[in-house]
């Protein structure tokens, strides 16, 4: 051990305990909150939540508009070259799109697109991208009403970053958020978004040997992660989203 500074007013470590469900109603947020950051979820575990028209409207623009990302990156040259280049060509990246609750039309959506070979850089995964885009004050960003609109991506003025926390864990960057991606997010990824307290996770390809979202693993499953969050799988032919050009090499990492 180094030697500390003689003014740091340390304290012995100590050990609290700290809740490991949500709180199911305000009185219990509050209490819990006080311990920890807790999310509050008034639904019972495991029972669905209700899928209103306007929630599935929301979810169905979000995911055309994701699957466009992607085909349009793969058309620029985003593209995987991996080992089973004979059976699928080369293999499209993913595109995630960060959106706001559908009730909170207001709330700012974020599109990215997987940037691996464009930017030489292998951390760049969708995922990471996109929730680089919200934590970036300077992104041009686009309400989701907008994304659901147009194709283009509306330049607005960027929501005001978060303040700095002045409590542990006080201001998570995806709380309340969901995330649409074409492709089952990478194990890291996956990390990356419950770090991120994401609500929950849609996506179209399932990705079975690579997936943190049940496919090589289930992240949010694990045992002792502090958060938890939802994962659907989209049916190809919802809303009239299909995986024609998104056929991806089962080894690649999204
Ligand atoms: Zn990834």
């Amino acid at each position: 051990m180094p030697d500390l500074p003689p003014d740091l007013d340390l304290a012995p470590p100590y050990q609290l305990t700290v809740p490991r469900s949500a709180a199911l109603t305000p009185a219990s947020l509050a209490l819990k909150n006080a311990l920890w950051p807790t999310v509050f979820a008034p639904r019972r575990k495991g029972e669905p939540e209700d899928w209103s028209h306007a929630r599935a409207r929301w979810a169905c623009a979000a995911m055309a508009r994701v699957v466009e990302e992607a085909r349009a990156a793969r058309a620029a040259g985003e593209v995987s070259a991996c080992a089973r280049d004979a059976i699928y060509g080369l293999s499209p990246f993913p595109a995630c799109l960060l959106a706001g609750p559908p009730e909170e039309p207001a709330w700012p959506s974020y599109v990215a697109r997987d940037t691996r070979i464009s930017s030489a850089h292998r951390l760049r995964h969708a995922a990471l991208n996109v929730v680089r885009a919200l934590a970036d004050p300077t992104t041009t960003v686009t309400t989701t009403a907008a994304a659901a609109a147009t194709t283009s991506a509306a330049s607005l003025t960027p929501s005001p970053p978060a303040s700095i926390p002045t409590k542990n864990g006080q201001h998570y960057l995806l709380t309340s958020r969901s995330l649409f991606t074409t492709h089952e997010p990478c194990v890291m990824c996956s990390m990356a978004l419950l770090h991120s307290r994401v609500k929950e996770v849609f996506f179209l390809v399932p990705m079975e040997r690579t997936g943190g979202c049940g496919g090589a693993a289930c992240v949010p499953k694990l045992e002792g992660v502090n958060h938890r969050f939802a994962i659907g799988r989209w049916k190809t032919g919802t809303g009239g989203v299909s995986t024609e050009g998104l056929e991806v090499d089962e080894d690649t990492d999204s």
